[in-house]
């Protein structure tokens, strides 16, 4: 149970309440973990990128200003970012990763050495591919639709106001080399961020198994008594509001039984509370295995048990709880305690034209009433 509501608390949590004050630290310490990974991944990026400059700068191509400042401007960026994180100042958006302010940054920085060294132009533009491809996979629609705008933005007055011939050196051996590792290294990068998509779908398909399975406990635990299996009193009684609605319908039978135990308090004072228990359920899971698919069985209150039978009149139904009654009695207790005997008593009752659940259970409980005065070890109908 522990398990399942603290997992649909971190789904809600997670989702509804972007506020970092109102999230429990376990999420906290999970969602700055994530951004963790994602800023060292654009750490190693940029070293990358970095690399593939040099062999350019060796190349006599650019001067190493270039990659020193590329270097240099791109691990500052990913530093802000990482300043933020980690003070937290993240949880306080919806989108704690702040996708739309990083692939803003990632995108400006891009351009302004597009602009920088647009000999190599090809080099920067390429890793717009990257920048957009990573964040697509945290974007919603508005935010990547403001994004592209952003980059339009940038890129129009670059290729329609300038005349900046925006270049992919091949010359010599080494220009050569470097453009493939520039190609390679940011194609290398998509198909990482192609794998992390696939991986968080993976994992979302897993969360939503485990979600469901969640919930359906959740639903069980709202139906059952915890102690016999059986439906707990409000459940039992919404289905026997069902049920009398039904049969008035379709004008059709339908019987119920208070079934209490007898002497319980009795058993409990000379065998022990636990002992009451495993007794209750011993007597829950046997009426479970003499009734029917149609009818249901929930506990009333304390040991006292409500049985809904529909399509029963009420002679079959006093036959069939005499019959249980019967097992109950003959069942072999003295596995609990040598000597132990149980023993049920019984009120049935069959719905009236026009009769409400109250009065119902009322001809029921005096039919019970009357089964002890007769002696207990008994069914009484009304
Ligand atoms: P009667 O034949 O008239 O029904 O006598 P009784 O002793 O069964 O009736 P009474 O209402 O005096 O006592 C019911 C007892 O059932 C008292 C209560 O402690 C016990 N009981 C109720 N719920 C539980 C439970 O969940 N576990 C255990 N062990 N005992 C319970
Ligand atoms: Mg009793
Ligand atoms: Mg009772």
């Amino acid at each position: 149970m522990n398990s399942a509501a603290s997992l649909l608390q971190e789904q809600t949590s997670e989702s509804a309440l972007a506020r970092a004050d109102r999230l429990p630290s376990n999420v906290l310490k999970r969602r700055a973990g994530q951004r963790r990974q994602m800023l060292a991944v654009q750490a190693v990026s940029y070293s990358l990128g970095t690399m593939a400059l040099l062999v350019y700068c060796y190349a006599g191509t650019i001067s190493v200003v270039i990659p020193a400042a590329y270097f240099v401007s791109g691990i500052t960026l990913v530093g802000c970012f990482v300043v933020l994180s980690e003070s937290h100042v993240n949880d306080r958006f919806e989108d704690h990763y702040l996708t739309l302010f990083q692939v803003a940054g990632h995108v400006a920085l891009q351009l302004g050495f597009l602009l920088a060294a647009p000999e190599i132009g090809y080099a920067f533009l390429s890793i717009l591919f990257l920048i957009f491809g990573f964040g697509a996979l945290r974007m919603t629609s508005r935010q990547a639709t403001v994004a592209w705008t952003l980059l339009v933005t940038g890129l129009a007055p670059i290729f329609l106001l300038t005349t900046t011939p925006i270049g992919m050196l091949l010359a010599t051996p080494v220009e050569r080399l470097a453009a493939m590792l520039c190609y390679v290294l940011t194609i290398g990068q998509c198909a990482f961020v192609g794998l992390y998509g696939s991986s968080m779908r993976k994992a979302l398909y897993h969360r939503s198994f485990e979600l469901k399975a969640a919930y359906k406990r959740i639903e069980e635990l709202a139906e059952l008594d915890e102690l016999t299996g059986s439906f707990n009193r409000r459940c039992i009684m919404r289905m026997l509001d069902d049920e009398i609605s039904r049969a008035h319908r379709i004008n059709t039978p339908c019987s119920i039984a208070l079934i209490d135990l007898d002497w319980f308090k009795r058993i409990n004072d000379a065998y022990g509370h636990p002992t009451g228990d495993e007794v209750l359920r011993t007597f829950a899971i046997t009426v479970f295995a003499n009734i029917r698919n149609i009818d249901r069985f929930g506990r009333y209150g304390g040991e006292e048990f409500l049985l809904v039978l529909p399509e029963t009149e009420i002679d079959a139904a006093t036959r069939m709880l005499d019959r249980l009654r019967a097992i109950i009695a003959e069942l072999d207790w003295s596995a609990f305690s040598p000597g132990m005997q149980v023993t049920i008593s019984a009120g049935v009752a069959t719905l009236r034209p026009n009769e409400t659940d109250d009065t119902f259970l009322a001809r029921a409980d005096s039919a019970l009433y009357a089964a002890k005065a007769r002696g207990r070890n008994r069914i009484a109908k009304v």
